[in-house]
């Protein structure tokens, strides 16, 4: 190499450097919706205290029922998002899925989820996974990849529904959520929302990384539960509140006004507060964990959006009542930090605007409440004795591998010639209607009326009695069985609207199994009486628009 080859090289590694160390080169991305969900479980922490005989627990956790894990969360919350946003599933340009514990923990997580929710199948994006910190690495991607000019909008789902080991302090603060967030680029020369509606609601502005190699909460492989930090006190004194409130203030200090409120990841209960105090600010997700306990990958996501919305909340109330003091003007800073296996990030957000989409976590349902013991069963850690009927088929058998798309994208086959629709596409070669097989395979919609059905009063282990099986004619006049839910057992009945929501339904051979089950909308059919929160973020907001009238 020449010395003039090398100035060559060393200027050119230095305009890197430059770039990339300056506090300028964060590059800002629109927020355009957001979206939240929470499983249908509420377990309360005292009852853990007492199956173990100690007085430990406060407030609810959150526990996914036997058909609900990660990635049904993880659906919903995003089709909530998209939602908000106005942005089809065909514009998405990448799905970036944080997730400590994917449904595989090898396998076709990411595929599986994109196809349920419809994306394209050249979508980009990745799959972030291995500890909670997952939520703020899958953002932080999206993020990088629309400043790269590499994608336009961009899904970013946050999802845990972590399982502790049986008899640790996890027990009582371990919940279950998901949050999404559709990001989009924000053009060259903008200069960021507007009060017009012509520019994002609220952009990220700010973030910041710290690490630190310290063992906390543990799972190997193999192991299908998660232990408890080994020593508590450690973990709070030399690893969680010195690690989060230097990241925290990383982004504080760089900020252009003081943040008015934290939304910030919390193992226990506690230890976020303490780092709120530190950080000078309230902590706007304290009332994220009250409901549902440490939500993981999904907790620093979840804060921010219940923040977003309280926010959202408050402005309102400051622009009714005459506040002399115009102490709650407009938006504002809010500051969200993630942590797990030994990193954490922060991120800063403007919000100028109410973000679409964004609720407090009372709006996502207080769910069914149930004992120590169904929570157990729940997550499949109390299992009968009787052994489940393994299914005839095999999950990575041919009949999966191509029944798949069709059975998780929810298609069916339309033909061209009379328009009758076909389900499911791949059993039938020719339409049902005239008999041509001039079809194409068109999403179907996801919501219609209950034609008949029948209740299963005895069902074989891993399905749980009363079941129901519903023929629904949906709105763009297909005609489906699908599983009902348990919870409408009682009340079905013919003419209910029911709208279509993705549930695990086996867990076989370790392989979960994904389909969609029909749930009752309140107050639409001749019986009355289904629980409030049945249909709250079961995507039917989005059934709705696919639907059609
Ligand atoms: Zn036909």
């Amino acid at each position: 190499m020449s010395p003039d080859e090398k100035n060559a090289d060393a200027m050119h590694t230095d305009a890197i450097n430059a770039d990339a160390t300056s506090g300028t080169a964060v590059k800002p991305v629109g927020i355009l919706g957001v979206g939240a969900a929470a499983p249908s479980l509420r377990l309360a922490a005292k009852d853990v205290g007492a199956a173990w005989g100690s007085s430990a627990g406060r407030g609810t956790v959150a526990v996914c029922d036997a058909d609900e894990d990660t990635l049904t969360l993880a659906w919903r919350a995003a089709n909530a998002a998209l939602d908000a946003a106005g942005v089809s599933p065909a514009e998405v340009s990448g799905l970036w899925w944080g997730t400590a514990r994917p449904p595989f923990a090898e396998g076709p997580s990411h595929a599986f989820l994109a196809t349920t929710l419809g994306l394209d199948r050249s979508v980009g994006g990745g799959l972030a996974s291995g500890s909670p910190h997952a939520g703020m690495e899958a953002l932080l991607a999206a993020w990088d990849a629309l400043a790269a000019g590499h994608a336009r909008y961009a899904l970013v789902v946050t999802s845990d529904a972590l399982v502790p080991g049986l008899g640790t302090a996890g027990e009582s603060t371990t919940g279950a959520g998901a949050a999404a967030v559709v990001l989009g680029a924000i053009a060259e020369g903008s200069a960021g929302p507007s009060a017009n509606g012509s520019s994002p609601p609220a952009r990220l502005v700010g973030r910041a990384t710290l690490a630190m190699p310290a063992v906390d909460r543990y799972r190997a492989d193999g192991d299908r539960v998660t232990g408890d930090v080994y020593d508590a006190r450690l973990f709070r004194e030399q690893v969680f509140v010195p690690l989060l409130t230097d990241t925290g203030r990383g982004v504080a200090e760089g900020a252009a006004t003081p943040l008015r409120a934290w939304a910030i990841a919390d193992p226990d209960g506690k230890l976020a507060s303490a780092v709120a105090k530190r950080l000078g600010a309230p902590l706007a997700s304290a009332p994220v964990f009250g409901a549902l306990g440490d939500t993981g990958s999904a907790a620093a996501l979840l804060g921010l959006v219940h923040a977003c919305a309280d926010n959202a909340a408050n402005t309102a109330n400051a622009a009714n009542t005459t506040d002399a003091t115009g102490s709650a003007s407009s938006g504002g800073l809010i500051g969200a930090i993630g942590y797990g296996g030994g990193r954490a990030t922060a991120v800063v957000v403007d919000a100028a605007r109410a973000v679409p989409g964004a609720v407090t976590v009372d709006m996502l349902g207080t769910g069914r409440q149930v004992a120590y013991a169904e929570a157990l069963r729940a997550r499949g850690q109390l299992e009968p004795m009787a052994d489940p009927i393994e299914m005839g088929l095999p999950p990575g058998g041919a009949a999966f591998v191509r029944g798949n798309p069709e059975m998780l994208g929810l298609f069916g086959a339309r033909c061209r010639d009379c328009g009758t629709i076909s389900t499911p596409p791949s059993i039938h070669p020719t339409c049902t209607g005239c008999g041509g097989d001039h079809l194409e395979v068109v999403p179907l919609a996801r919501r219609g009326r209950v034609e008949t059905f029948v209740v299963n009063q005895t069902m074989p282990p891993p399905f749980q009695a009363p079941l129901p099986l519903v023929v629904i004619d949906l709105e763009d006049g297909a005609r489906l069985m699908v599983q009902g839910s348990p919870a409408d057992a009682a009340d079905l009945a013919v003419g209910d609207v029911v709208t279509l929501s993705l549930r695990r339904y086996a867990l076989e051979r370790g392989i979960p199994v994904y389909g969609y089950k029909a749930f009752r909308v309140a107050g639409t059919g001749a019986g009355s009486g289904v629980p409030k929160g049945t249909t709250v973020g079961s995507g039917q907001d989005r059934s709705a628009r696919e639907g059609g009238s």
